[in-house]
């Protein structure tokens, strides 16, 4: 996963100029609150930053309808930028998980809801792929660890320094996958618990597992199908996400490792393949011209 600070948007009240610049019909409420809302915006980087300590409660509560209505009824030139920012096609993968699609939609990493003064500051918007909406929700803080439960990918390089290692075990017809994260380069204690209270509270490793299943059932049934030789084909896809000998920084790198490793997954798939083959071979009738 990648550290994506070049999406902070400087300086970084320009979302809310380009919204008072609207003529929606609620504008002069929002004008009114304009310099409150600056005042609100100048302390997110210490809130992100300052992760043991929980954000006070919002003064906003009586605004929550206004605020929220400029992201969800978003006037014609935020709604531009919000599209443009939810489905990003520069960004390989979900930013949170490293789920290896683009992500197409936007999470408040402030959850909008309790803190409806951050519903459409460019900075808190994060684009991130369905399987982490429903579980980040509008989940912010752990009590138990007291500390932030996920790491911001525009305000963190932490977030880069996670890895996925997947280790195939396969008794026939069906492996088993265990996921075991590395970290890139060293980490104090506090990272750590920081990498590992976000992939928790993600369920990244359940995640993981369950997408490794999907990915096998569907080149199993190439092979079946079509005689696909796998060896080709998951070697061709592990060079376009890196190659060999670099560290698994989304889940489809560590699949296809795992797999090519894997000697008993790939005998199975050749054997596979192999019956397709001769298959197609001897339903062949010659018609004699
Ligand atoms: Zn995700």
């Amino acid at each position: 996963m990648k550290y994506l600070h070049h999406m902070r948007v400087s300086p970084i009240d320009e979302w809310l100029k380009i919204a008072l610049k609207s003529r929606k019909e609620n504008i002069t409420a929002l004008d009114a609150q304009a310099v409150r809302i600056r005042d609100s915006y100048a302390s997110y980087s210490k809130i992100i930053d300052d992760v043991a300590t929980k954000i006070s409660g919002s003064t906003f509560l009586a605004e929550k309808a206004l605020l929220i209505d400029y992201y969800s009824a978003a006037p014609a030139e935020l709604s531009r930028l919000l599209v443009m920012r939810r489905s990003d096609t520069t960004l390989h993968e979900c930013p949170y998980c490293g789920y290896p699609y683009t992500p197409d939609t936007l999470d408040h990493f402030i959850p909008k809801e309790e803190w409806p003064e951050y519903a459409f500051l460019a900075d808190n918007l994060v684009p991130q792929c369905r399987g982490c909406a429903p579980t980040k929700g509008s989940h912010y803080f752990c009590e138990i660890k007291n500390s932030a439960k996920f790491i911001h990918p525009f305000y963190s390089d932490l977030i880069s320094k996670l890895a996925f290692h997947i280790e195939v075990k396969f008794i026939k017809p069906v492996p088993s996958f265990f996921v075991h994260f590395k970290s890139i380069g060293s980490l104090s204690a506090l990272e750590k618990q920081r990498l590992e209270l976000h992939v928790e509270h993600l369920k990244i490793r359940k995640r993981i597992v369950s997408y490794c299943h999907r990915s096998f059932n569907h080149w199993l049934d190439l092979v079946r199908k079509m005689g696909l030789d796998v060896t080709i084909a998951f070697s061709q896809r592990l060079n376009e996400k890196g190659g060999l000998g670099v560290p698994s920084e989304n889940w489809d790198h560590a699949f296809f490792l795992a797999i090519l490793n894997n000697k008993e997954t790939m005998e199975y798939f050749s054997a596979e393949r192999k019956q397709k083959v001769n298959n197609s071979a001897s339903s062949l009738t010659d018609l004699g011209f």
